[in-house]
C-alpha cells in the first residue's frame, strides 16, 4: 500500500497541527511535523471558546494546556456608545464546558506542540516546505523543504496557517466571501487593577468587544491576560485605519512602529469606555498591523492530503472563532487519516468530501453568517437590544460560544433566516424604546 513505514507528515506547529500531531501520536502512528519558526513565537489568536475545551481533552493535551495557568475567560462584553452588554457562556443553549481561557500564544502553542511531542511526534522546528506532489496511485505525497531534502508520507495535513502552503501550492486558493479589512494591535500593561476609582463593571475574564462611536465598520478588542497584560486591536477598513496615522507622530522618530503605536493609542482615545479603562496602559511590544487575513480555497482536501485551520478558510477575528474552528478541523479529520492508514485498496477510501468538508464547512458557515450579520448591523441590533428573549440569548451565546456544530440551536440549523428576523424584532424594539425612554 501507499502507507507501507511511512510517516503521516503535518506542516506547521500552531493549534491545529499540534492537535493532530497528539492524537495520531497518542493513536501509535508515527507523525512528523515541520514548522518554519522556532518557538516560541508570537501569534495572534488569544480569545479561546468553550467549544476548543473539548477539542483539548479530545487529542489529549488539556493537561499540557492547563499548565499553562491562563486568564479564565467566561464570557464576551459588547460596549457602544456608552451602553454595555455581556453574554455568558457558562449560560448557553448547548452542552459542553462554558468557560475557557485568554492566553499568550507564543506560551500556548509552545505547550501545545512540547505536548504532541511527549506522545510520540517528531517536531523539527526553522523547517520551511516550499514544494507538494499529490499522492499518485502506489506513490504517497511528496513535500519538498527549503534544506534541500524531499519527503515521502504516508498522508500529509497542511495546518500552515497564514503560510497557506497547499493552498499555493495546489492552486487552492480562491476569494474570502467577506470584505477585506486591516487589524492593528499590540500587547499592554493595561493598568486596569490599580485604577483609581477602579473600573466599574469590568471583568477580566470577558473579552471586550467595543464599537466606535461614530464609525460602525470599526471596532477594538481588549482581552485580558494575567499579571496585568492584555491584547489590544483595532479592527475596520483598511482606509478608516490608516487614516488616522499620520497626524498623531509628527514628534517622533518617523518609524514604521512609532507611527503604528500612535495610531493605536490614538483610536483607543476615540472609543470611551477603552479610554477610561486604558488611561494608565502602556505598550508592552511594538505595535502590529495584519490586513487581508479572511482567506478561502476551493475545497479542504485532495489525493493524500487535507488541510486543517487556517490554511483552509479563515473569517476574521470578530468572534475568536479561529483556533476553535482550527482544532475543530484537525479532531475532525483524525479518525479518516486513521482510515487512510488501514485502507489496503481505493475502495476504502474515506470519502473526504462528504465526511469532512461539508459537515466542517457546515460550522463555518454559521460563524460566517454571524460575522456578516456584524458587520451589517442585525448582530448588533441583537447585541443591543434593550429587553432580550431569555431563550434566544442562551442560543446566541451558545453559537458565540463555539457550538456551532450543534444543529440543535435553531441559529445554527438556519442561521441567517433567524439572524435577520430577530434583527428586524430587535430594530423595532430599538425604536419604540428609545421615546418610551426620553419620556421619563
Ligand atoms: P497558525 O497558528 O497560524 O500556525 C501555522 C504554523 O505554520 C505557524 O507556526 C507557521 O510558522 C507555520 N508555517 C507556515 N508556513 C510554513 C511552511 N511553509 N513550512 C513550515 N511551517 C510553516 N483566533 C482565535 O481563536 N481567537 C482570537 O481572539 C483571534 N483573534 C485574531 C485576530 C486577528 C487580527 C486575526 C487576523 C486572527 C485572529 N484569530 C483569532 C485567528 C487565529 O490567529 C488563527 O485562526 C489561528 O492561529 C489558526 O491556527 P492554525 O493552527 O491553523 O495556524
Amino acid at each position: 500500500s501507499r502507507h507501507q513505514a511511512k510517516e503521516v507528515i503535518i506542516i506547521g506547529a500552531g493549534p491545529a497541527g499540534a492537535a493532530a500531531a497528539a492524537w495520531l501520536a497518542r493513536a501509535g502512528h508515527a507523525v512528523r511535523v515541520l514548522e518554519r519558526s522556532h518557538f516560541p513565537r508570537f501569534s495572534i489568536g488569544e480569545s479561546l471558546l468553550p467549544r476548543c475545551m473539548q477539542h483539548l481533552k479530545a487529542c489529549g493535551l488539556m493537561p499540557y494546556a492547563e499548565a499553562g495557568d491562563y486568564q479564565p475567560k467566561t464570557g464576551a462584553a459588547f460596549t457602544r456608545r456608552g451602553e454595555h452588554r455581556h453574554i455568558d457562556f457558562r449560560d448557553k443553549f448547548s452542552d459542553g464546558p462554558g468557560t475557557t481561557w485568554q492566553i499568550e500564544r507564543a506560551d500556548f502553542d509552545q505547550r501545545l506542540i512540547e505536548g504532541a511531542r511527549e506522545y510520540g511526534a517528531k517536531v523539527e522546528f526553522g523547517v520551511t516546505v516550499n514544494g507538494f506532489r499529490a499522492a499518485e496511485g502506489n506513490e504517497g505525497p511528496r513535500l519538498t523543504l527549503e534544506d534541500g531534502r524531499e519527503l515521502e508520507a504516508a498522508f500529509v495535513l497542511d495546518a500552515s496557517g497564514y503560510g497557506r502552503v497547499l493552498a499555493r501550492l495546489e492552486s487552492l486558493e480562491r476569494d474570502p466571501r467577506l470584505e477585506p479589512r486591516v487589524a492593528l494591535f499590540g500587547h499592554v500593561h493595561d493598568g486596569i487593577a490599580g485604577l483609581t476609582p477602579p473600573a466599574e463593571g469590568y471583568h477580566r475574564d470577558n473579552i471586550l468587544i467595543a464599537s466606535h462611536p461614530v464609525h460602525p465598520d470599526v471596532w477594538y478588542w481588549l482581552i485580558p491576560f494575567t499579571h496585568g497584560r492584555a491584547s489590544l486591536g483595532v479592527v475596520g477598513p483598511r482606509e478608516l485605519i490608516d487614516a488616522v496615522a499620520d497626524s498623531t507622530d509628527g514628534s517622533t522618530d518617523g518609524s514604521d512602529t512609532t507611527s503604528k503605536e500612535a495610531r493605536l493609542w490614538q483610536w483607543v482615545r476615540e472609543e470611551p469606555r477603552l479610554n477610561e479603562l486604558l488611561r494608565d496602559a502602556t505598550s508592552a511590544n511594538a505595535v502590529q498591523t495584519l490586513g487581508g487575513y479572511s482567506a478561502d480555497v476551493s475545497r479542504l482536501h485532495g489525493p493524500g492530503y487535507a488541510l486543517l485551520g487556517n490554511a483552509g478558510e479563515f473569517l476574521d477575528p470578530v468572534f475568536s472563532s479561529g483556533v476553535t474552528i482550527a482544532l475543530e478541523s484537525a479532531l475532525r479529520a483524525m479518525p479518516l487519516v486513521e482510515r487512510e492508514l488501514a485502507c489496503t485498496d481505493e475502495s476504502q477510501r474515506p470519502d473526504w468530501a462528504s465526511e469532512f468538508e461539508q459537515p466542517l464547512r457546515r460550522g463555518i458557515n454559521v460563524f460566517r453568517e454571524f460575522v456578516t450579520a456584524w458587520y451589517d448591523g442585525r448582530l448588533p441590533n441583537i447585541i443591543y437590544h434593550p429587553d432580550p428573549h431569555l431563550r434566544i440569548r442562551q442560543m446566541i451565546s451558545a453559537v458565540l460560544a463555539g457550538y456551532a456544530w450543534d444543529e440543535k440551536n435553531p441559529f445554527v440549523s438556519a442561521s441567517r433566516r433567524r439572524l435577520t428576523a430577530l434583527a428586524t424584532l430587535s430594530a423595532s424594539a430599538h425604536d419604540t424604546r428609545q421615546p418610551a425612554a426620553r419620556k421619563g
